[in-house]
């Protein structure tokens, strides 16, 4: 487990989608357990060779947005602490909310590469959208479709030079 990327976002940006996608049919290596690690995945993938470990955050179970907002905090924590990559995804359909905010604040702090990708970008016109996300100030952003698996490939050969 020397290598791990781990991604992180707010629900529905498409995180499982991608995660699903970049560990294909391989089998989760850890099972889940209870409270915050039965929020997060684990898989093993591969690209070019160089093999890591996936892991996907969310499937939070809350009933409050205030301990909504908690459990994601405390998923982005334990995922910089834990990971060689993050992967911050967010969602060129809906834009910037507060929440991813919050997050690009949180990961701002972190010493770890951090990776924007911009996912639901299914069309070049969508392109120009993801632009927008440069605001974070954390870097280049990385456009991808987790559905068709466009920009994927780009992704995976910067991911693997900090490993
Ligand atoms: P998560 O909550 O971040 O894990 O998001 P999911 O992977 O569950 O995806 C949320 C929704 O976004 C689902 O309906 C997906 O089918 C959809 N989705 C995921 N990736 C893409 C994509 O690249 N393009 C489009 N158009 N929809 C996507
Ligand atoms: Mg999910």
């Amino acid at each position: 487990m020397s290598n791990i990327i781990a991604i992180v976002g707010r629900p529905n940006v498409g995180k499982s989608t991608l995660f699903n996608r970049l560990t294909e049919s391989r089998k989760a290596i850890v099972d889940d357990f209870s409270g915050v690690t039965r929020d997060r995945h684990y898989g093993s993938a591969e690209w070019t060779n160089r093999q890591f470990t996936v892991i996907d955050t969310g499937g939070y179970v809350a009933n409050s947005e205030d301990v909504f907002e908690a459990a994601i905090r405390e998923q982005v924590v334990i995922a910089i602490e834990e990971a060689t990559v993050l992967l911050f995804m967010v969602d060129v359909v809906t834009g910037i909310t507060d929440l991813d905010d919050e997050i690009a604040q949180l990961l701002r702090r972190s010493s770890k590469p951090v990776f924007i990708v911009v996912n639901k970008v299914d069309n070049t016109q969508l392109q120009n959208d993801a632009s927008v996300f440069y605001g974070f100030g954390l870097g280049e952003i990385y456009p991808i479709s987790s559905m068709t698996g466009s920009g994927t490939g780009d992704l995976l050969d910067d991911v693997i030079k900090h490993f």
